[in-house]
């Protein structure tokens, strides 16, 4: 049995369950392969923020690790402490960065834990700064240039860019900070040819080479995610950040599959048959009777059965009445609203299906399963949503990766 999220036990699989989500680990080795292939020389950060895009943190970060990864990537501290703490620790040499400071930021926690954090802001660095005196630990930090995407970081504009390096370099002076890194990210690099990939690519060249001028000595220089590395030749730089492709979904949906770059998606989400029955042609399914029970199903109605997810489990709404399953082999449309606690599949006049017959939501694809890709058309959003949304109490269960959990 795997580890949880986080690192603790899963709930005993004994115990009814509403549906897990099996996470091949082999499938993320494979996929991190590809990748560092594509990154040249540039070292690997494996990003486990949201754990692990729904996939869980510790064992993704330890299967990224075995696989060569020599980065971890999350968002907020507190991810960071706790991916270190079920980690047990970094190997030698290995790194963990966050980049999100909020108001609770836990800046002198990071200190003392020798986290790398990401800075945007002059007033960002002081804090940490302040922090890392408090600590007795300088703090790694990487400058943030805003070379275009408008959200965290320093942009050129009004002499900020700047004014973040000279302050942080202040600041290294004094001992409190090291300011290994100049970090961006990108707008649009799932759309190769958007004209703001090149702008943002210039920009970064010139923050990098300004940082530099300005007496920065640094040891890492990063902008690219998944879409960038996948698409472009000339963004790796010291290291690659990806996400998304390393669980095995295309971050390019429109321009190529999974299957076509290469990937193989991680997550297979599943869950069983619970009320199996009969419904009589005309039957309204579900909140609002969106569906009705086709009218050509015959004397004997048609078997309907429900599925124990629905959007309390991560299942998203918006795929009511379009998403699909797969059921004993066969592709089938959920029927009706998703509502909190389960679904319905309408599985036909002839069937024989029973009371806990598997039901897959998506997976790797290879068995004509749906993939999350297809959730996330069938919902209105991006596969990055779909896997993420799943929360801590729906079961991971791990194959693969053995020698390395
Ligand atoms: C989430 C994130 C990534 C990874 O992005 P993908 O599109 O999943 O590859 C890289 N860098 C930063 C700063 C991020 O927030």
């Amino acid at each position: 049995m795997g580890a949880g999220p986080m690192g603790g036990e899963v709930a005993d699989l004994a115990r009814p369950m509403p549906g897990r989500a099996i996470i091949n680990l082999d499938a993320i080795t494979a996929n991190i392969a590809l990748l560092r292939a594509k990154a040249g020389r540039a070292a690997f950060m494996a990003v486990v923020k949201a754990n692990g895009y729904g996939h869980g943190a510790v064992p993704v970060a330890r299967a990224a690790l075995a696989a060569g990864a020599t980065w971890l990537g999350v968002a907020q501290v507190s991810e960071a402490l706790a991916v270190a703490r079920a980690l047990g620790g970094l190997p030698d040499g290995a790194r963990l960065m966050t980049w999100i400071i909020g108001a609770n930021g836990n800046l002198r926690a990071a200190a003392q834990a020798g986290l790398d954090v990401g800075v945007s802001t002059p007033g960002q660095a002081e804090a940490v700064a302040v922090a890392s005196g408090e600590a007795g630990a300088a703090t790694r930090v990487h400058l943030k240039i805003d070379s275009g995407l408008g959200r965290a970081g320093a942009p050129p504009a009004f002499g900020q860019w700047e004014a973040l390096v000279r302050r942080a370099l202040e600041l290294e002076a004094d001992g409190l900070v090291k300011v290994v890194g100049v970090w961006s990210h990108f707008a649009c690099s799932d759309d190769p040819g958007h004209p703001s990939v090149v702008a943002q690519l210039e920009a970064f060249q010139a923050g990098v080479d300004q940082a530099q001028a300005l007496g920065a000595r640094l040891e890492v220089r990063h902008i690219a995610n998944s879409a960038a590395l996948l698409t472009r030749d000339d963004v790796s730089f010291d290291l690659v950040r990806p996400g998304l492709a390393m669980y095995g979904l295309s971050p390019i949906p429109d321009l190529a599959s999974a299957a076509q770059l290469g990937l193989v998606p991680a997550m297979t989400l599943e869950s069983h048959l619970a009320t199996v029955k009969r419904l009589p042609a005309g039957h309204g399914v579900s909140y609002g009777h969106l569906y009705h029970v086709p009218a050509g199903v015959g004397p004997a109605g048609s078997v309907t059965a429900t599925v124990p997810l629905g959007y309390g489990d991560g299942i998203f709404r918006s795929a009511s009445d379009a998403a699909p399953v797969q059921v004993g082999g066969r592709r089938l449309r959920l029927c009706g609203r998703v509502c909190m606690d389960q679904f319905v599949v309408d599985l036909g006049p002839d069937s024989t299906a029973e009371a806990g017959e598997r039901v897959v939501l998506f997976g790797p694809g290879l068995d004509g399963e749906p993939t999350a890709q297809d959730w996330a058309e069938a919902a209105g959003t991006i596969s990055y949503e779909i896997t993420t949304r799943l929360p801590a109490h729906l079961p991971r269960e791990y194959v693969g990766g053995v020698g390395n959990r």
